[in-house]
């Protein structure tokens, strides 16, 4: 199902400030302290053995930094690095100029990889192994394979869903990482510098109103306060206060948890029309007119986070905590199943 046009309006707008407050270099990045060692180790001994790093595969949800470190961990090694996705890979030979081009010891950065098709995969797996491509050329009994060698090259996989990455492919990278969501003390960092590169003056306590109110994700936070700046220079003299962040918040109808209108109207589907679930990602995604993929890869991982709703077999179910944030009072069918410590968390999904 297509996204809807305003959501695809604002993430245009998200990623050009993405791009324009993207930390550089690794003593930029807040957070993510135990990722950042260990790629700074494997960066440090690649240095000194002069080899080329090992493919690496970023995990988590959107926003949370899997593209700045693809970028962060090349300029740190004084090299260069190639985009794109697995949705613009429909068939090896959009693939193959990437692999010809890449120079000794750079990056090829592939978002979304999930979404790369099985024979655009497999045509990879020689290229990330051995460093050669093998190009079939005629057909039935004319054909006959060319190999080729490249460069040796260092793939960054991202995606959002490690779970529908084949196992071939996971294996193949030596280094996995995955990513979570960020705290509000490291939220309020992010913003605190970002509003510095913005050249906007900004309390820190309305530094921390934004971060508590960014879903824990950098990007979120970076939208938020491109918002309150705006709103800030608008109906005021630009600096932002406390006071005018919440209002800038409120305005924009993120709530004190930080919930957005979106992640409300899951709760109200989730609670109002399916009686707090259990049901499917499909269902609800159905009846709120959204793609599944969405409500899967950016609304629920923040939902379940903070226990607004669990994963069971039989489907989502709402817990008491996103009945309370709705003013709502369980009917007796889902309070028994969502009454939070005893039942719920028995039957979760080990995922
Ligand atoms: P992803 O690729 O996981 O969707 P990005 O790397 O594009 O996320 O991150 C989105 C934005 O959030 C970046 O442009 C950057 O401004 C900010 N950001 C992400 N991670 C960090 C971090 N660890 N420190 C500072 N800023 C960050």
């Amino acid at each position: 199902m297509a996204r809807q046009p305003v959501v695809q309006e604002t993430r245009k707008e998200d990623r050009e400030v993405d791009a324009a407050l993207r930390p550089r270099w690794m003593h930029e990045v807040i957070g993510q302290k135990a990722v950042k060692q260990r790629l700074s180790i494997v960066l440090n001994s690649c240095k000194k053995l002069k080899e080329s790093l090992p493919h690496i595969l970023f995990d988590g949800p959107p926003g949370l930094g899997k593209t700045t470190f693809a970028t962060v961990l090349p300029n740190e090694l004084g090299t260069s690095v190639q985009l794109t996705s697995g949705p613009a890979l429909s068939k090896p030979a959009d693939l193959l100029p990437f692999l010809t081009n890449a120079e000794e010891g750079s990056f090829l950065f592939i978002d979304e990889i999930h979404r790369m098709p099985r024979v655009v995969e497999e045509f990879i797996y020689p290229a990330m192994e051995d460093f050669r491509v093998d190009i079939i050329l005629g057909e039935g009994m004319n054909a006959r394979t060319l190999s080729m060698p490249l460069k040796r090259f260092t793939l960054v996989g991202a995606t959002t869903r490690s779970g529908m990455l084949s196992g071939p492919m996971r294996d193949r990278f030596k280094i996995q990482e995955h990513l979570e969501f960020y705290s509000v003390d490291e939220l309020a960092e992010i913003v605190r510098i970002n509003a510095a590169k913005l050249q906007t003056p900004i309390e820190p306590a309305a530094a921390l109103e934004i971060a508590r109110r960014s879903r824990g994700t950098p990007r979120i936070a970076n939208a938020r306060l491109t918002w309150t700046r705006h709103y800030a220079t608008s109906e005021s003299d630009g600096r932002i206060t406390l006071e005018l962040a919440q209002a800038a918040l409120d305005m924009a109808e993120v709530d004190r948890e930080g919930l957005d209108k979106q992640d409300r109207r899951y709760l109200e589907t989730l609670i109002g029309v399916f009686e707090g679930g259990p049901t499917g990602c499909e269902a609800l995604a159905a009846t709120m007119s959204i793609s599944a993929d969405t409500l899967s890869d950016e609304v629920e991982p923040y939902l379940l986070r903070e226990q607004f709703i669990v994963r069971s077999p039989r489907g989502r179910v709402a817990t008491m905590k996103a009945y309370q944030l709705l003013g709502r009072v369980p009917k007796k069918k889902s309070a028994e199943a969502t009454e939070p410590q005893k039942s719920l968390f028995d039957d979760l999904e080990s995922s």
